[in-house]
């Protein structure tokens, strides 16, 4: 391909997904990934996505072999593992178990059938830049040992929790010291049960400090006998490794005992808000690489197949109107972070007040139901936990002995309310971008619950 309109770096849900919907709108468009073809899709991951991404994006469900298992509802276990919080019969958390490997095969043929052209094979390197304008890339063909530059008119960041382009841009716009704080280390098996799941359909989450400091474990089904089970941690370094936890945790879990190895690995994930702005001057990141996940559970395939749509249709109104800059490609900005990324920002707040609780506390909450399942659920959906006075005296009065977690609960709602207001007033303009970021800075100082 001569001088694409777009370069798209990796081919993973966001990556397959942008460039479908760039193809679409008639972009002459190249996506590049260093896995051979067939491989392309493979991910280590809890392999769980919500029905409600197919439906706000249009894009079809998993179907046949791409579906490991159907998922409607989840048991969430305090500490102690008494008192689980069952959620149930909440549309919201629908969805499946995929095979990603299919799944992601199917996303890459989509984007294919769109019209972009798929180069596999391919490390990308570096970014070409002029100035602060992104122009291209390099990148090295691993089959041939041929080193090439690719220029096109917009570059897209798609390369995952690596971001290669964004870790090589300097510019006040682009963030690229995340903090190791707000990174979630992994550690997941594949397993074969010794007996058939009870509740097939249920995904299972574990808190606390002795299972996963400042993260969860997690057993998702596959499958009736087969599950994904892993550990998540956070909180950087002396925590030990996601592994040994995981390794624990299965000597703990009865579930666990006696199942059979299919596939281990580790592997990283960023928890927090997405990037405060997710395009510089030619350039634009989506999914992992612009920070495009879920901060409580880590999920962040819906997430970037959101923004994968959204910005297919900006990078086409950008280079219709030949204004490849920042200000041109801004709107993806004001389309995704006011609206799901907002959603992701309070549950930054959310995660932190999730690790500022202590095991004790938390078992406490668990027992009293300080926290309901319509609360997290309302969470989930961006809208924050609603603390009417009725609310407010009903947990008063379960939390009694416990005044000091309530009012951390309290300070997490109106956190929230806060962080929400401020991404529904996100800037329209890149020189409005450093006041706004102020003010999110603020809200997150603000968010210590220790
Ligand atoms: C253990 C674990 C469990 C998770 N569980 C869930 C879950 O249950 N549900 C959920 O929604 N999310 C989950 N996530 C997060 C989810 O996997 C990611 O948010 C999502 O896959 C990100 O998609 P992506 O397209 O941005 O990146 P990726 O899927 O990582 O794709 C990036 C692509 O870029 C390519 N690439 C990277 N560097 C280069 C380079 N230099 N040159 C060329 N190509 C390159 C890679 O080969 C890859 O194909 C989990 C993550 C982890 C680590």
């Amino acid at each position: 391909m001569k001088r694409p309109d777009v370069v798209i770096v990796g081919a993973g849900s966001a990556g397959c997904v942008t460039a479908r919907r760039c193809a679409e709108l008639g972009l002459k468009t190249l996506l590049l990934d260093r896995k051979p073809k067939k491989e392309v899709g493979q991910k280590v991951c809890g392999d769980e996505v919500s029905k409600s991404h197919f439906e706000a994006t249009g894009i079809e469900y998993p179907a046949d072999d791409e579906i490991s298992s159907v998922i409607a509802g989840a048991d969430v276990y305090p500490p102690n593992m008494k008192n689980e919080l069952r959620v149930r019969g909440w549309s919201e958390f629908d969805g499946w178990t995929v095979n990603r490997l299919s799944w992601g095969q199917r996303l890459l043929q989509e984007a294919i059938d769109a019209g972009a052209k798929f180069l596999p094979n391919i490390h990308v390197g570096m970014p070409m830049v002029i100035g602060e304008q992104v122009t291209g890339v390099e990148y090295k063909d691993l089959s041939s040992g041929q080193e090439v530059i690719v220029k096109s008119k917009i570059v897209v960041d798609a390369s995952g929790f690596a971001a290669v382009i964004r870790n090589k841009l300097e510019s006040s716009l682009i963030e690229n010291d995340i903090d190791k704080r707000d990174i979630a280390l992994c550690y997941r098996e594949i397993l074969t049960l010794k007996m058939p799941l009870a509740e097939p359909e249920v995904a299972r989450v574990f808190l606390g400090g002795e299972i996963a400091p400042q993260g969860y474990a997690w057993i998702f089904p596959k499958g009736v006998q087969e599950i994904n089970a892993g550990v998540g941690i956070t909180g950087g370094k002396g925590r030990g490794s996601p592994k040994s936890h995981f390794i624990k945790f299965k000597k703990k879990y009865p579930l666990l005992f006696g199942t059979e190895l299919i596939d281990g690995k580790g592997g990283a994930v960023p928890v927090r808000r997405p990037l405060k702005s997710m395009v510089g001057h030619g350039v634009a990141f989506v999914g992992d690489a612009a920070l495009q996940v879920n901060p409580i559970h880590g999920g962040g395939i819906g997430a970037g197949m959101r923004a994968g749509i959204i910005l297919g249709e900006v990078v086409r109104g950008a280079i219709a109107r030949r204004d490849l800059s920042a200000t041109g490609l801004w709107s993806y900005n004001t389309r995704y972070l006011p609206n799901f990324g907002r959603r992701l920002a309070s549950l930054e707040i959310f995660r932190r007040l999730l690790q500022g609780v202590s095991d004790e506390d938390m078992d406490f909450g668990f027992e009293r139901r300080l926290l309901e399942a319509k609360d997290l659920m309302a969470a989930n959906a961006g809208d924050g936990i609603s603390l009417s006075m009725a609310d407010k005296l009903k947990r008063v009065k379960r939390g009694a002995g416990k005044i000091s977690l309530l009012m951390k609960l309290q300070k997490a709602a109106g956190l929230m309310k806060k962080m929400n207001k401020a991404y529904i007033n996100y800037p329209d303009s890149p020189d409005k971008l450093e006041d706004w970021e102020e003010t999110v800075l603020g809200i997150i100082e603000s968010a210590n619950f220790e």
